[in-house]
């Protein structure tokens, strides 16, 4: 494959092949493609450098000027859209005509054979034609299924389509069907379909995340209607870097992605969009570097007497990681530039240990430290940690939270160790002289909290995660944040055993369960994930354990653990808990991070499907935190009933307890976006870009970000994608 060629010397090389791959396709709407195409040849070479300097500063209007107002018209201005189809669509986040273009196929489905029902042999997936004999429903569990015999006069076959009941009413016996799919365990499983005259079922054609409610077909359907808009995208790239970086226009390339010729065309399309991504945050992270070198903090200088006493009172020499991590930090701390530096490192790898290190240093200057954490539970566990090696030291150490009367608040403020959760930002609340803060899993912070703790003052900044970001995303997309990794926990520890099981054998879980709690050890119990206020969530946990203390668990000392109990009650399950009074803790998600029992060694978690791969990962490091093997037992629904996406989840969780490895599965499943669960990255809008096969594009889009002589065009754009972030904490 040849490179893109160096800067500078390209001009007369260029092939501008790359901004001619759109090609009419037979469904598509031929006169845009032709139109889109007409308007930017014939090719020309591109001139050598950038043509900055003597541009005008307006270009004057042309004929069929573009109109990116148009963009911004709601969906129901497109023939088809109704109050109800714009609901359903809104649904899926779609509410402009620019967010229909920017709806990104979730694959493309290619060409099948049709076959003869007689001659369906193997596996494969083919496209059978026939008539409806008969339609049957039942149930298994949860699971509906539907049943159609389906004749093509070679011979006939059970279709069966699962939890779509709905579908019955258009089955009427003699209509006509067209299904692809392939044989499976229930007859033919049925994958996409056709009812009466139409057959797109088995061409090549883009697929698109759909509901249950708005088919892929209509959305199909739809995009087709928006994409004469295209023509109204403006491209903002300087005409020379898409030269030399073989990219597209913006408008062919949604064309490409929408209507593609084949998989070639469609993938030329997604990187063009990709590159655009990628430029932005690559623009960002570079204008978030200079506002950062350009505020002051008092530099902390060598380490003193009462980090060697920190050492001397560890029960435990600390890894070589941790050393690294402590010599880096120190490092930052000694310069004027406030420090901002991500430690991350898997559940378990000891953070913890590194992080009060940071504010040890705080307070042997004469200054304080905080240490921020997203929850009352786990700022609670902070300090219990925290607090115990600080009365050691003869530190002075407070917790803030919410609960904290105002009285406390203020002596709190004085400590020389501060540890709370956000309402230690709240307004009126005044730290002594704080130089270092420590935030920890700081994706779970909003922007604004973040900075509200850096206000008025620029501490050093210690940013804390279990979320593992792979290496190279984290230098790439996070340009300017140092980063430390601890990645290896103790040698001790034994990898987590972990299984997938369908609900249909939660019996035997139980039953594995209770043999482990019989050895004395403890275990967790994890309700699943709805979308509920958290009171519904607590009493569905209570309910959930009631039902265990008298089925399952019958005999074993069962706790419950949610979002619901005030401060006091939660400190004193946890208690009991780690006294070993308890055999059980039943709990909702907020046991996700911090709680650290090492003989709990069990974690069952009930509908595991439903909870995302970051979130399952943190959810299992709360079992192997001690020497015995431990367990992780996902319960999902049956396999019929999960997508693709959730099937690959759970498996990936099986397959691997390696943090990054996961990360990395995820960003292939989700491509990018809410990895962090964050806006203020830039990375939740990654739509197209697909961070691990991409990473070439990512270096290019670095350094076309560096030589770019000004943001240009490309401004506005940076500006709408980092609207809410913030300049200076990590983003
Ligand atoms: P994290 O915050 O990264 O999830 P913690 O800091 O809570 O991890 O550490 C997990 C456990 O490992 C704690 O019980 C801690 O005392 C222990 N630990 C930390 N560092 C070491 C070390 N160097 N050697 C042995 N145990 C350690
Ligand atoms: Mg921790």
């Amino acid at each position: 494959m040849r490179g893109p060629a160096p800067s500078g010397s390209s001009g007369s090389t260029t092939p501008l092949d790359a901004a001619r791959v759109v090609r009419p396709v037979p469904y598509s709407p031929r006169t845009l493609a032709a139109q889109v195409t007409a308007t930017h040849g014939p090719k020309q070479k591109g001139p050598t450098r950038f043509a900055a300097l003597d541009q005008p500063a307006q270009w004057p209007p042309t004929r069929g000027r573009i109109r990116p107002e148009t963009l911004d018209r709601s969906l129901d201005t497109l023939p088809g859209v109704g109050p109800a189809v714009k609901r359903k669509l809104a649904k899926l986040g779609l509410e402009t005509i620019r967010d229909l273009l920017e709806h990104r196929p979730r694959r493309y489905e290619s060409a099948v054979d049709v076959r003869r029902i007689a001659d369906l042999r193997g596996d494969d997936e083919v496209v059978i034609e026939g008539s409806v004999l008969t339609t049957t429903e039942r149930r298994r569990g949860r699971l509906k299924i539907l049943t159609a015999r389906v004749d093509d006069g070679s011979a006939s076959i059970s279709a069966t389509w699962f939890n779509q009941p709905w579908l019955a009413k258009q089955l009427q016996p003699g209509t006509r069907v067209r299904l692809r799919g392939r044989p499976g365990r229930y007859g033919f499983d049925v994958r996409s379909f056709d009812v009466g005259e139409v057959d797109a079922t088995a061409d090549f054609a883009p697929v698109y995340p759909a509901s249950e409610e708005l088919t892929a077909k209509k959305v199909r359907e739809l995009v087709g209607a928006a994409l004469p808009f295209a023509c109204d995208l403006p491209d903002p790239l300087p005409a020379v870097v898409k030269a030399r970086e073989r990219l597209p226009l913006r408008r062919d390339a949604l064309v490409a992605l929408h209507r593609p010729s084949g998989e070639d065309d469609a993938e030329v399309g997604r990187r063009r969009l990709a590159f655009d991504e990628l430029l932005r945050l690559q623009i960002g992270v570079a204008r978030r570097a200079r506002a950062r070198e350009a505020s002051l903090a008092a530099p902390l200088g060598e380490p003193g007497e009462l980090i060697v006493r920190y050492r001397q009172a560890l029960p435990f020499a600390l890894t070589p990681h941790q050393e690294t991590a402590i010599r880096e930090l120190d490092g930052d701390l000694a310069r004027t530039v406030p420090m901002q530096r991500l430690l991350q490192g898997d559940v378990g790898s000891g953070k913890t240990v590194v992080a009060l290190y940071a504010l040890l240093r705080a307070v042997e200057n004469g200054r304080q430290g905080a240490l921020m954490a997203p929850t009352e539970t786990l700022a609670e566990q902070h300090f219990l940690t925290v607090e115990a090696i600080c009365r050691e030291l003869g530190v002075s150490c407070a917790l803030l939270t919410s609960s904290s009367p105002k009285r406390e608040r203020d002596m709190a403020l004085h400590a020389d160790v501060v540890v709370g959760t956000h309402a230690l930002i709240q307004p009126g609340v005044g730290f002594r002289d704080l130089a270092v803060a420590v935030v920890d899993e700081q994706h779970r912070f909003g922007v604004q909290q973040r900075k509200a703790l850096a206000e008025g003052r620029s501490p050093h900044v210690l940013h804390m995660t279990a979320t593992p970001i792979p290496r190279t995303l984290a230098l790439t997309v996070y340009g300017d944040l140092a980063v430390s990794e601890i990645a290896k926990p103790p040698a001790t520890r034994k990898p987590i055993v972990t299984a997938w099981i369908t609900e249909d054998r939660a019996g035997e879980a139980y039953t594995r369960l209770t043999r482990v709690l019989d050895e004395g050890r403890q275990a967790y119990v994890v309700c699943p994930l709805v979308e509920a206020s958290e009171t519904t969530l607590a009493r569905a946990a209570e309910q959930e354990a009631e039902r265990l203390r008298r089925a399952e668990l019958r005999g074993y000392r069962i706790g419950c653990l949610h979002g619901r109990l005030n401060p006091g009650g939660r400190r004193e399950l946890m208690a009991r808990f780690k006294a070993r009074e308890l055999d059980v803790l039943v709990a909702t998600t907020v046991i996700e991070v911090g709680v650290d029992v090492p003989n709990a060694t069990v974690m069952v978690v009930q509908e595991a499907d439903r909870f995302g791969l970051a979130q399952l990962h943190q959810l299992r490091g709360r079992v192997g935190r001690g020497a015995e093997q431990s367990y992780c037992l996902l319960v999902s629904r049956a396999k019929e009933e999960l997508s693709d996406t959730a099937q690959a989840r759970l498996q990936a969780l099986v397959d691997t307890t390696d943090g990054f490895e996961l990360a990395e599965v995820d960003l292939d499943l989700r491509g990018g976006g809410q990895l962090l669960g964050t806006r203020q990255s830039g990375l939740s809008d990654l739509r197209f870009a697909k961070l691990r096969a991409d990473r070439g594009l990512l270096e290019r889009a670095r350094s076309v970000a560096a030589e770019l002589p000004d943001e240009g065009l490309l401004a506005a754009e940076v500006d709408a994608v980092f609207a809410d972030t913030d300049p200076d904490a990590l983003a």
